[in-house]
């Protein structure tokens, strides 16, 4: 490691704030052990309680219509489509009552941009599963559903929000954005808003008290320069509304879409992205790592490299799945992934309050019902339909 390095490691490891360009140089030059030493200094200190976190939650995939055609779905149909569906609410709540059932504290509402949805059944649906179920914190949509719905019901952002909002929305999952900067995410893309629209939605969200979180999707061809950028179109916006709960990096997944898996991120890139985010968000609280799209071996590594959470259980989860991510975990898996990292396991909230913090390995949960249930596995969570 070159002695300017070596200085700049030590710099960000102290909590100093470090530039996109600074960024870039541990990202690419920086020994993989020392990067990742740094950022769970940094980790370390914002937690010092040693406790990483899981949460557990139902994503509810509502429909599979989809006009915007990402090169990189494969879970969307083109309208018209004899294998589009859309859930009716009767389905939408039977799967709420599944979840609460579980032990779930948060439903992720994320479908595709159907032109037969507008602002009147988002909250007719929204309002319905808040007054049935206003245990369930609503942690859903996010910037491009909002864009999608000012589009089709023909409203402005704010208007949108607040509607959504006063319906029961109580945050937006920050899917959607992909590659935030234009030459990657036109290419994979074309017909999303753009990244300048996505913060500006997630801006005005923050502005108006809906916080999110932010994800980034790696791997789709974008150079290492455009990663970083990404980075920093966020810590922008997050310097003005400090309203991102978490960053939430994943990757590609390649299967049954039109990108074909040409470009893909490697683990090692993976676990470097998870240790240059920790480190460049000094305005950012929470580090996901993704065990579902990189596997649970380097899902337990990212808490040596700045994560704090490992996210969820997933109760149901459609898209990603739909495009080969075929791991599957269940709480007490997760549970034995932190301990094994050598943190102290705790069930946490929408929010990253700890609801349960499993000290004591004797008393574990075992034998639970709690695991992950996608659309390629047994479904007897899902009876209704092989894709959804
Ligand atoms: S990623 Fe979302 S917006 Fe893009 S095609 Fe798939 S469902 Fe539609």
């Amino acid at each position: 490691m070159t002695r300017a390095t070596s200085q700049l490691l030590a710099h960000a490891a102290d909590g100093g704030r470090i530039t996109a360009d600074e960024a870039l140089r541990l990202y690419t030059d920086a020994p993989l052990h020392a990067l990742g030493e740094a950022a769970d200094a940094v980790r370390g200190r914002r937690y010092p309680d040693n406790i990483a976190t899981y949460i557990i939650d139902r994503n509810i995939n509502y429909t599979n219509v989809c006009v915007t055609a990402c090169k990189f779905c494969a879970f969307y149909r083109a309208p018209k489509h004899e294998e589009g569906w859309t859930h009716d609410l009767e389905e939408i709540l039977r799967r709420c009552a599944e979840a609460v059932d579980l032990g779930a504290t948060q439903i992720m509402l994320q479908g595709g941009h159907s032109p037969e949805l507008g602002m009147d059944w988002y909250e007719a649906t929204f309002a319905a599963i808040k007054q049935q179920f206003p245990q369930l914190v609503l942690h859903s949509l996010g910037a491009s559903e909002v864009v999608h719905i000012s589009r089709t019901s023909n409203l402005d952002f704010a208007t949108v929000i607040s509607r959504l909002k006063q319906a029961g929305l109580d945050s937006f999952a920050g899917a959607g954005a992909e590659i935030l900067v234009r030459r990657p995410r036109t290419a994979i893309a074309p017909l999303k808003e753009s990244g300048e629209i996505w913060l500006e939605v997630m801006e005005t969200a923050h502005g108006l008290g809906i916080e999110s979180t932010a994800t980034f999707m790696m791997g789709t061809g974008e150079t290492n320069a455009e990663r970083i950028e990404h980075l920093r179109m966020i810590r922008d916006v997050q310097d003005r509304t400090g309203g991102f709960r978490s960053f939430i990096p994943w990757t590609y997944q390649p299967e049954n879409n039109h990108l074909r898996g040409k470009t893909q991120a490697t683990s090692l890139e993976y676990l470097r992205m998870i240790a240059v985010a920790r480190l460049f968000f000094d305005n950012v609280n929470h580090l996901q790592g993704s065990w579902l799209t990189t596997g649970k071996d380097i899902g337990q590594l990212t808490l040596h490299f700045g994560a704090d959470d490992l996210g969820s259980v997933m109760l149901e989860e459609n898209v990603v799945s739909s495009a080969g991510a075929r791991h599957r975990s269940n709480r007490g898996e997760l549970i034995d992934l932190i301990r094994g990292a050598g943190r102290v396991p705790a069930q946490r909230d929408t929010l990253y309050r700890h609801l349960v913090v499993h000290e004591d390995p004797a008393h574990d949960p075992v034998d639970d019902r709690v695991h992950s249930h996608f659309a390629s596995t047994a479904l007897n969570l899902l009876p209704a339909a092989a894709a959804s």
